[in-house]
């Protein structure tokens, strides 16, 4: 279904972001993506989804390489691409029917859906995602009264809504309370598990990715460093992923602890050259 291969990522800035990241996927996997900030996970994923043009290397999805389409073509490639983001993004003054039924924008492309007015189909589908994730009762309510949890799985109801190929989420439950959580992760692993949908989630708790992914991808420094089961994820591995971030938190808080002689000399107001 996701044949990634050989990616490699350099930034206007010159960071090179992704060095060569080489990952094949099956329908119905659920796969959690972890590794420390900056380690190049949200950069795969924007690959993945086109929003990111790689330097180098290609993402074909079920077949279509989405690393050569037009804006056009990757605007219809994204219809069958469900995305959850850590920030939700609802529409806030909208019910949360209608903010599941946007999920189904894409499949109507006639003048109808431009104003909102949905087929009884399509309403049958949203109220039945919504069900899913057992937020049927909130159907009417506007977006804002809704929980942070709440919000999330109605974004998860839009994703399945789609009936994509793929679901991709960001760091889903960074905004949420361990609680929230895993009843976050625990619907969305179901509802992608139900209808045999490639998930690949970007998360940096490991024990929730340990426990609602089948397969794990550590990321460090822009190379996939594992690629295995839960069970795998040994003590060596774990240092293996996360290692530079310790070094990251030294330096930190090396710099944190300078004394105030060892900083250096202010620079002169003027300097005479
Ligand atoms: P993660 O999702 O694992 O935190 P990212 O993919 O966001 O990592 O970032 C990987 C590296 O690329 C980091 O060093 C980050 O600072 C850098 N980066 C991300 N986006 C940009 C950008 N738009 N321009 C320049 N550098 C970027």
């Amino acid at each position: 279904m996701l044949e990634v291969s050989d990616l490699r990522v350099v930034y206007a800035n010159g960071t090179e972001a992704l060095k060569s990241i080489s990952v094949k996927a099956g329908r119905g996997e659920i796969i959690a993506v972890i590794g420390r900030s900056g380690a190049g996970k949200s950069t795969l994923l924007r690959c993945v989804n086109g929003l990111q043009k790689p330097t180098n290397g290609r993402v074909v999805l079920d077949g279509d390489e989405i690393t050569a389409m037009s804006k056009r073509q990757l605007r219809d490639a994204r219809r069958h691409i469900g995305f959850v983001w850590q920030e939700f993004n609802l529409v806030e003054r909208l019910p949360a029917m209608t903010n599941v039924l946007t999920g189904r924008l894409g499949y109507d492309k006639s003048i109808r859906s431009a104003f909102f007015l949905f087929s009884k189909e399509d309403k049958e589908i949203a109220l039945r995602s919504l069900d899913r994730v057992n937020l049927m009762h909130r159907a009417r309510f506007r977006s804002d009264r809704l929980s942070g949890g709440e919000k999330q799985r109605v974004s998860i109801a839009r994703a399945i809504s789609q009936a994509p190929k793929i679901i991709l989420a960001d760091e889903p439950v960074a905004s949420l309370d361990p609680e929230l959580s895993v009843q976050v992760m625990s619907d969305l692993a179901r509802v992608a598990r139900e209808d045999g949908v490639l998930t690949v989630i970007n998360i940096h708790q490991v024990e929730l990715a340990k426990e609602f992914a089948d397969r794990l991808i550590g990321i460090a420094q822009g190379v996939v460093v594992y690629d295995g089961t839960p069970a795998g994820l040994t003590d060596d591995v774990l240092d293996r992923i996360y290692r530079f971030d310790k070094d990251a938190v030294t330096m930190h808080e090396k710099h944190l602890n300078i004394e105030p002689s060892a900083k250096p000399a202010p620079v002169p107001r003027t300097i005479i050259t």
